[in-house]
């Protein structure tokens, strides 16, 4: 069986797609457990969100209170390594599914984020994008005796709270129209940006192949590039404990941690550099 640095040897260029699983050694919990089943409760939709007044309350109460985990995360080995793996020009393009921003500060600029970014809020009247960190500020102010309550965070940067009265968390507008305000990210229900779709599937189109680090790939935003990558005879490695919706398209599964598997490659990779770099002993006289 190939090795992930043969793999990558024979399919330079990579279209990687990243999920939870890189982000969990940053204290960022994963959504899902080895069988790719949900854990904990049901994320909120789109339409509740938009539609009740009630779930908007709650929704900002619990993001109040889970914000500080995500706003304090810090890139890992495994974020690094990605970067590295970029340094080397291995990395066509970087895709991801997580909306934590961790790719970004590790040092990738160009990152498409296919589920939005948390530290991130929109005015979804006048379109205004607003920092997270000053949206925390204005809850906070408006909001002291939810300031303070510690729960289990969650990955969208909500929490695990249920015994709060939510319906008197005092949720703020618009600074610049009073509009109301939503998470610059994609809730379940909601599509991903027809644009970042579209970038990402012609980045795909000229990659060798596809790179998943950290994902089950349950969710099809995610999955759907694992489709066009076979349906095009893209190989597809995965590096994921536990199962994926792509196991039987995977040419190549690694189940370890992300940042074990990617440094061991990056290790591998410059140790090939070094071996074809120096020069050829001389004869003997
Ligand atoms: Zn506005």
């Amino acid at each position: 069986m190939l090795s992930l640095h043969e793999f990558v040897e024979r399919h330079p260029r990579l279209f990687v797609l990243s999920g939870a699983g890189i982000s969990t050694e940053s204290g960022i919990p994963c959504y899902r457990d080895r069988e790719g089943q949900r854990t904990g409760r049901a994320p909120i939709l789109l339409k509740d969100f938009l539609e009740s007044d009630y779930a908007r309350r709650r929704y900002w109460a619990r993001s109040m209170i889970g914000w500080p985990v995500v706003a304090h995360a810090v890139p890992n080995a495994a974020h690094h390594a990605v970067r590295a793996l970029a340094a080397r020009s291995r990395v066509h393009r970087l895709v991801t599914q997580n909306v934590d921003g961790l790719h970004t500060r590790a040092g990738n600029p160009d990152v498409i984020e296919l589920h939005g970014n948390i530290g991130r809020v929109r005015c979804m009247s006048c379109g205004a994008r607003h920092h997270r960190a000053d949206v925390q500020r204005l809850l906070e102010a408006a909001n002291p005796d939810f300031v303070g309550h510690t729960a289990p965070a969650v990955p969208d940067g909500d929490a695990l709270i249920e015994h709060l009265d939510f319906a008197a968390f005092d949720v703020p507008g618009c600074a610049h129209c009073g509009g109301m305000l939503k998470p610059d990210v994609v809730f379940f229900g909601e599509s991903v940006p027809r644009e970042l779709v579209h970038d990402a599937a012609s980045a795909l189109e000229g990659a060798d192949a596809m790179l998943v680090v950290g994902s089950s790939l349950m969710v099809y935003s995610g999955f759907r590039f694992c489709e066009w990558a076979a349906k095009s005879g893209k190989p597809i490695a995965a590096i994921n404990i536990g199962k994926t919706r792509a196991d039987s398209l995977l040419a190549l599964k690694v189940e370890a941690p992300c940042s074990e598997a990617l440094n061991a490659l990056i290790d591998r990779l410059d140790a090939a550099q070094r071996t074809a770099a120096s020069p050829l002993p001389a004869p003997a006289p």
